[in-house]
């Protein structure tokens, strides 16, 4: 199952966000607002208790969330995307996922991970900003089950059907939140239109 947000301020940054004249500092900012978005869409369904609250005026009942969860940004790309999140879950653990791509193949090849065994109902937050083959992300899903994870979501900005169909087939539990959907890859893997290699723009390493 894949959600794209239909909103016109979310599809106004991500033309600015593919221009190339982006440069690095607002290219940042932009994917600091869209993940916001993305969260915000994505944990509609979080678990929450109720709380007492007492406002200058009145007694009333809140709410609390509930869940634990856990931030998994995909190196390096997804580290891009972490500094929202952890504005909008400042409470959140984080585990590190480091992948990188055979640009031949774009085979997943994971050299890292720190991510926090899972005890029950974490629920486990991949951020990636871009979804294209999809090896990455069901590579992320699979480490993430073996260590015990059973809720996973996986925030991306631009997303390919490829990525997607593989996403559905491989893994069809995680539900994936984007901005956008893009045509296709190309010969290169790259997602067109897209917006060029989202960690080079992140990190002005052009
Ligand atoms: N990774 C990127 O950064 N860009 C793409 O288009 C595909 C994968």
């Amino acid at each position: 199952m894949y959600t794209v947000l239909q909103h016109p301020l979310v599809k106004h940054r991500v033309t600015l966000m593919r221009d190339i004249n982006t440069k690095p500092k607002q290219f940042r900012e932009l994917v600091n607002e869209l993940t916001a978005f993305l969260a915000i869409e994505s944990l509609k369904d979080l678990h929450t208790v109720e709380v007492p609250v007492t406002t200058p005026v009145a007694k009333t009942v809140g709410v609390k969330i509930e869940d634990n969860i856990v931030i998994v940004p995909i190196l390096r790309a997804g580290m891009g995307m972490l500094d929202a999140m952890l504005r909008v879950l400042p409470y959140a653990k984080v585990g590190v996922l480091g992948m990188q791509r055979n640009e031949e193949t774009a085979e997943p090849i994971p050299y890292y991970a720190k991510v926090p065994p899972a005890k029950g109902d974490e629920l486990a937050i991949v951020i990636d900003p871009m979804l294209a083959t999809g090896g990455s992300a069901c590579d992320a899903f699979s480490q993430l089950k073996r260590l015990g994870y059973r809720r996973i979501v996986s925030l991306n900005l631009i997303v390919a059907p490829e990525g997607i169909a593989k996403v559905e087939a491989q893994h069809p539990d995680v539900p994936v939140f984007t901005a956008a959907m893009d045509e296709r890859l190309n010969s290169h893997f790259y997602i067109v239109p897209g917006l060029g290699d989202a960690g080079d723009r992140i990190f002005g390493t052009l």
